[in-house]
């Protein structure tokens, strides 16, 4: 395996990059971190890239492949999916291939003799295969430009996906030593991230963290009512669109399923109790539907690569903060609106408690920390998407204000906070702190239940102090005073006892923030209309809906599913836009050089025909961009012109990091860039005299294409930042 690319240094990746969305994706911008994670490939480096679901990973090994020589291997860990995703890869235009145990050897020597020729950018291959000597060999004998791992947490046995075979990706270490590695993961605990870099020995690799966020979800975590009514509420506000049911147990997938089934409603189970061909068929189907519902336990969802899921739905309460944002974050990857509807009980937490009775002591031990984590999160009065990324030790500026169910109002302040916390802890205190959650609202409603009269709690003082609130409110003030430490659960049966910040309240030295659901079961619905959406303005609907057909008939005579045509957000963009010649196509968000030739001509007929018919007008707002000049590099993101003028100041990297709050690594990139917008040739004011004498030295030697052979020509006593700038000023200097 060789691995002499030819790439130039930071100044024309941005711009070769970018060719490389517009043509082959039709897309004019990179999402957050794309950029800096593709340099850093480009550059020979090991790259670990976070980015939650959706945020856009596998063009970050894609669009890199496509500009260095050789053959890139990606290894994904489940080969049910591996087709679709080279399918989808394919319609873009990627050479791409796979290998894995569906390929027969003639398949696979011609693949071979592919990639041999140079004719395959990138190969997936399951980790099963990949470490198989024969495979190995191979690979020894063919350019290689980078490996990829995609959803590399299953490596690490404390992610949530553990497969064994990926430990086994060492080997290639071993192998390839100079093989640039890069790995990939929506798994954001710094636990799993530095067993990722660990297991692979990554070398020095850059590390790129997203933000957690994701704004196009709309998040609605309600306590459970009337579940069928709203479970049919946000099913028929996206009938035609594509949705998850998340259930926790089997049982509850099957009834789910067949009440769906009954009304007439494209839904299929998905569990471990299935056949592995039930669950392989039921997921095609979802795949390849339009519009199709998948009911399901948690053991389904990873790797689904589906982008317009619509609505994600958990009747009754996820497992983990972690599962929840995984499992809610497959809704929305074309980055539309999706809502994420979570019911929550607390008959879930009983539930749990019982599928996890028999672990081990310390993962139990976690397990139950998980779901106390999550319950809080519920009965939470956090902004849902702050609550979440802060979970994830991130913090956003402001709340989202318009995306999440404490933001919209459907909570407001409960009348004097600091009376009723005390009401609730004092009988929490006088029950002996020997009780639940349920059984603490059944007394300060004023129960008389054959449990309350035997404890003689029907004797309290506190006995009926709420009697005349609901018995959800109650529910839920207790459970905002959990996660607000005044009260926490203990113990097997989820015990209520004072904190030390309970007594503070008890003596009235700290008022708690306490809120009342404006939810009730009379007035359940979505709380957003789709009219209100501002991704659907000035789109046609009828027209859209004809678009959709016709591509859903294309990708049925394909046998691809439908959004490996065109995604949602094209066809909305299509139906508002209805370009009526295929040169405007390429200014349609999401159409590339190949689908243009593909798909071009019908679609753009279609609309013409329906534009005339209905007369319609047709291409509004396009600017129509001439398909063969390659778009110019657009100026640097905002956050990398902030730091310019910092620049010229001519302060150093760590205090620009500093100021601009970003990692020293990004910020060095940002440096790069000022550099060559400005075409300066000088790096002392970030490097030393003596450094930039040696890498000026080392760039001639090793004739300074790319940093990593200069790098190890130094020894490695100097960092890549360094050398980068150093690098930058040369190439300026060269013209
Ligand atoms: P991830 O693997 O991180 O969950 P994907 O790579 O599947 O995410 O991408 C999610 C969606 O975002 C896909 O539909 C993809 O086409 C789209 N996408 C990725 N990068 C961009 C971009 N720069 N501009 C627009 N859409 C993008
Ligand atoms: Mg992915
Ligand atoms: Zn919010």
């Amino acid at each position: 395996m060789t691995t002499d690319q030819t790439e130039p240094t930071t100044s024309t990746h941005v711009e070769r990059l970018q060719e490389v969305l517009q043509k082959y994706w039709g897309f004019d911008s990179f999402r957050a971190l794309q950029r800096e994670a593709m340099t850093s490939m480009l550059d020979g480096r090991d790259t670990l890239v976070v980015l939650p679901t959706g945020g856009g990973k596998s063009l970050c090994y894609q669009a890199p492949a496509m500009c260095l020589d050789g053959t890139a291997i990606v290894v994904s860990p489940l080969i049910s999916l591996m087709k679709d995703q080279v399918d989808s890869a394919r319609a873009c235009g990627l050479p791409a291939r796979l290998i894995n145990s569906s390929i027969d050897a003639r398949e696979r020597f011609q693949t071979w003799d592919e990639v041999r020729r140079g004719d395959v950018k990138l190969l997936y291959v399951s980790p099963e295969r990949l470490t198989q000597r024969e495979f190995l060999d191979q690979l020894s004998d063919v350019p290689v430009s980078m490996l990829a791992v995609d959803e590399a947490h299953c490596i690490s046995q404390w992610g949530h996906d553990f497969r064994p075979h990926y430990r086994e990706l060492r080997v290639i270490r071993e192998r390839f030593p100079e093989l640039p590695m890069h790995a990939f993961t929506a798994t954001a605990t710094a636990q799993v991230r530095e067993d990722i870099i660990d297991q692979l020995d990554l070398k020095e690799a850059q590390q790129f963290v997203g933000s957690f966020d994701r704004p196009n979800l709309n998040y609605q975590v309600l306590r459970k009512g009337d579940v069928t009514r709203r479970i049919f509420d946000v099913i028929e506000k996206h009938s035609g669109e594509s949705g998850i049911i998340y259930c926790i147990t089997r049982k509850e997938v099957d009834q789910w399923t067949a009440l769906l089934q009954g009304r007439g409603i494209h839904a299929k189970p998905y569990h471990a109790g299935l056949s592995d061909e039930e669950r392989r068929e039921n997921q095609e189907a979802f795949l390849h539907d339009d519009a199709g519902i998948v009911v399901a336990t948690v053991a389904f969802g990873m790797g689904i690569d589906k982008s317009n899921i619509r609505f994600v739905i958990h009747v009754g309460m996820p497992r983990s903060i972690e599962h929840y944002q995984q499992e809610s974050g497959r809704a929305g990857r074309d980055g539309l609106e999706a809502d994420c509807v979570l019911l929550y009980g607390n008959d879930d937490m009983v539930k749990w408690q019982y599928m996890i009775r028999d672990q081990p002591s310390e993962v139990h031990a976690a397990s139950t920390d998980s779901l106390r984590r999550m319950a809080s999160f519920c009965e939470g009065i956090l902004c849902r998407h702050r609550a979440l990324v802060r979970h994830f030790g991130q913090d956003l500026e402001d709340d989202c204000g318009t995306n999440c169910d404490v933001c919209t109002g459907d909570h407001t302040q409960a009348e004097d906070p600091l009376v009723l916390a005390q009401k609730i802890l004092s009988s929490v205190y006088r029950q002996d702190q020997r009780f639940g959650v349920e059984y603490t609202v059944l007394v300060l409603k004023g129960s008389k239940s054959q449990k309350i009269l035997q404890n003689k709690h029907d004797e309290l003082s506190t006995h009926g102090l709420l009697k005349d609130e609901p018995k959800q409110a109650i529910q839920d003030w207790i459970g905002q005073l959990i996660q607000q430490d005044c009260l926490k659960r203990v113990g097997e049966y989820n015990i209520l006892k004072l904190t030390d910040l309970g007594w503070q309240v008890l003596r009235g030295e700290w008022t708690p923030k306490l809120l009342t659901s404006k939810h009730t079961e009379q007035d359940a619905g979505p709380t957003t209309s789709r009219s209100k959406e501002a991704s659907w303005e000035g789109v046609e609907m009828p027209l859209f809906e004809k678009l959709r057909e016709h591509r859903l008939a294309l990708a049925q005579e394909r046998n691809v599913p439908p959004y490996v045509i065109f995604g949602d957000a094209t066809l909305r963009d299509l139906a508002k836009k209805r370009p009526t010649s295929t040169e405007s196509l390429l200014s349609i968000y999401g159409v590339g050089q190949k689908k243009l030739e593909e798909f071009g001509e019908a679609f753009v007929r279609m609309i013409d025909d329906y534009c005339r018919e209905n007369q319609v007008e047709s291409n509004v707002q396009l600017e129509s961009r001439p398909p063969s000049v390659p778009r110019s590099e657009k100026p640097a993101n905002a956050t990398a012109l902030l730091a310019f003028p910092h620049f010229a100041e001519g302060k150093s990297v760590e205090e620009v990091a500093q100021l601009i709050g970003r990692a020293k690594s990004t910020t060095s990139g940002y440096l790069s860039e000022y550099l060559r917008e400005h075409e300066l040739t000088d790096p002392s004011p970030w490097v030393s005299y003596e450094d930039t004498i040696r890498i000026r030295d080392a760039i001639e030697q090793t004739g300074g294409d790319r940093l990593k052979p200069i790098f190890e020509h130094l020894g490695g006593e100097i960092d890549y930042d360094t050398i980068r700038i150093v690098c930058q000023c040369w190439a300026n200097a060269q013209g």
